[in-house]
């Protein structure tokens, strides 16, 4: 039997962030499925596929095909046979995804990779749908989040350290459009399972919040035995 914590929440929650730690400290793995959403939305923008264009998208996914590996850089996306992993943290990728991940398609495409992981792995997963769609009976469910200025001033930090300059009112902007857009579609929308726990971590470090996790993940694996 393998065992799930599933972490969910808004964009910029620091939820890659805290599972990776928590995946390194349990000595399991960590898999980031929003970053295989964004390998398909690189694939439409590199084949000039429209975000609107559902139908098109549809008929793309056969020539599609996502898998990962892990090296020391952790989980690395393949598409069609290329590690991508340095091409989908861009703003523009962010869009086509949160627009694409809307197609019931393209979250069927994903599903039975994402649930082969946690059957054959002890994993920590981050997305939106994982505690609610994907791992309905995860070990541990919790919707991560914090306010959308921290949001934003902890992504500005990231591009800051890596030298990029960003203006911060407009990553909130997109933050909050894109919060809006996963929260509101049909299909798997992010929201809290009932039974996740609920942590804003706006007043909390990195080491707190994983403490925190952890901590409630024993609590349910004692309390389970
Ligand atoms: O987590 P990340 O910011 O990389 O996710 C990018 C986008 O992928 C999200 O805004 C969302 O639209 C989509 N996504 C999703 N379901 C998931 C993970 C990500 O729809 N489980």
């Amino acid at each position: 039997m393998s065992f799930q914590i599933a972490i969910d929440g808004p964009a910029g929650a620091g939820k890659s962030t805290i599972a990776k730690e928590i995946a390194k400290r349990l000595g399991w793995i960590y898999a980031d499925t929003g970053a295989m959403y964004r390998a398909m939305a690189l694939y439409c923008i590199r084949n000039g596929i429209s975000a609107e264009n559902e139908s098109d998208i549809e008929s793309a996914l056969k020539n599609i095909d996502i898998s990962i590996a892990y090296n020391d850089d952790g989980q690395q996306v393949i598409l069609n046979g290329e590690n991508v992993n340095a091409f989908i943290r861009t703003g523009q990728v962010s869009a086509m995804t949160s627009s694409i991940s809307a197609y019931p398609a393209v979250r069927e495409k994903l599903l039975g990779l994402q649930r082969q992981l946690a059957r054959e792995h002890n994993v920590v997963m981050d997305g939106r749908d994982i505690g609610t769609c994907v791992l309905p009976d995860a070990t541990l469910k919790v919707y991560l989040t914090a306010s959308a200025f921290e949001r934003a001033r902890r992504r500005y930090e990231e591009y800051r350290q890596k030298g990029t300059d960003s203006d911060i009112s407009l990553i909130e902007k997109e933050i909050i459009e894109r919060d809006e857009k996963d929260m509101n579609r049909k299909i798997a929308p992010l929201k809290r399972a009932e039974d996740a726990e609920f942590i804003d971590s706006s007043d909390m470090s990195i080491e707190e919040v994983v403490e925190t996790v952890i901590g409630l993940f024993r609590d349910k694996t004692r309390s389970a035995r």
